[in-house]
């Protein structure tokens, strides 16, 4: 019997829905639609330092505005914490300790003669230095061949990385009690039954690490299809960070001011009938969904 595709849209409430994360959840609604499976929403805002009140009401009337409906209730992460811990206790042989700040990871490095800072040197990995406190707990990666993962992305091909020499030891749980992306998503997104993960290529970096712990957890790994994220004119990552604007302002033309560049951008070719401005929202989509099957290659073994 076919699988049902299971796909999702998970921003973080850090501000209003803007052009970058438009683009992020038209793609997976409409790879969802063309497998004609089902699409969830969900709210990924454990990281309290970063949420934005009300930012979460706003990106869900924005998607209703835009004629993005999901199925099933939405979902908050700050609601999921108890299988967070329940998955770090699972993962408990191959998670430790670590007291350092990021200012100590750095400086070993330095004195290791390595240059990226952003790599964990193993300074805790037999324990912590004497005296010290958690900071954080990180969960051990392989070392050698096994460290080496490979997965193929259905738009950008086989990906590799070794999560020892590209990665280290990576943190699950800060002791501040923050839960780490890696580990709530891998979480959420088997609780949820998602089979297919469609997202920006920002995230192509973490996949490996995701799907390590997916194996450690004894989940399956879904399919995946990262698509280009829109950048400014300094070649950064549209966020909030780097200043994009929200494009719903509760009154505009979603459709010629949003969806359509959105759907340009994820070079879907849109007949006349769908450019033009008095046309429903409900042909776009039906257009885009069309578009996108042509240009994207389907999950195979799904629908
Ligand atoms: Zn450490």
């Amino acid at each position: 019997m076919p699988i049902t595709y299971r796909g999702r849209f998970a921003p973080s409430p850090t501000g209003p829905l803007h052009f970058g994360s438009l683009v992020a959840a038209m793609a997976s609604y409409l790879d969802a639609k063309a497998h004609h499976g089902e699409w969830l929403l969900r709210i990924e805002d454990l990281d309290f330092d970063r949420n934005v009140p009300g930012a979460d009401t706003d990106i869900i009337a924005s998607l209703q505005r835009c004629g993005m409906q999901w199925d099933g209730q939405i979902t908050w992460q700050s609601q999921r914490t108890a299988l967070y811990q329940q998955a770090l206790a699972k993962l408990q042989a191959n998670v430790f300790a670590c007291s350092c700040s990021r200012k100590e990871i750095a400086d070993s490095r330095l004195r290791a003669g390595l240059e990226d800072s952003q790599i964990y040197p193993g300074t805790c990995r037999n324990g912590m230095p004497e005296g010290k406190a958690a900071r954080s707990f990180r969960l051990r990666v392989p070392d050698g061949d096994a460290a080496r993962f490979h997965f193929d992305d259905r738009l950008f091909g086989t990906q590799n990385q070794d999560l020892s020499r590209d990665v280290g030891d990576f943190v699950l749980k800060r002791a501040d009690g923050f839960w780490a992306y890696q580990l709530a998503v891998v979480v959420d997104d088997a609780a949820q039954g998602i089979n297919a993960i469609v997202r920006g290529a920002d995230l192509l970096d973490s996949t490996a690490r995701q799907i390590y712990l997916q194996q450690l957890l004894g989940l399956p790994t879904p399919s995946y299809l990262h698509v280009p994220v829109v950048v400014n004119q300094a070649g950064e990552k549209l966020s909030k960070q780097t200043g994009a604007l929200a494009f719903d302002s509760g009154n505009n033309n979603l459709l010629k001011e949003a969806l359509l560049p959105a759907a340009q951008f994820l070079g879907l070719q849109l007949s006349s009938k769908a450019n033009n401005e008095s046309n429903e929202l409900s042909r776009f989509w039906q257009e885009a969904i069309i578009a996108w099957s042509l240009r994207y290659p389907s999950v195979t073994g799904a629908c």
